[in-house]
């Protein structure tokens, strides 16, 4: 899975990939940049 890293300031593949709900009950995917390591969350589609 990829998602935009805000640090890498591209898009880029992701690990450690979780499905979570956020507070605002957002549905998201969870992950970190395979690069540096931040945090990534990208939104769970229906
Ligand atoms: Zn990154």
């Amino acid at each position: 899975m990829e998602g935009y890293c805000i640090t890498c300031q591209k898009i880029i593949a992701m690990k450690d990939v979780k499905a979570k709900t956020l507070k605002n009950q957002d549905k998201v995917y969870e992950g970190k940049c395979e690069a540096c390591d931040t945090v990534i969350y990208k939104k769970r589609g229906n």
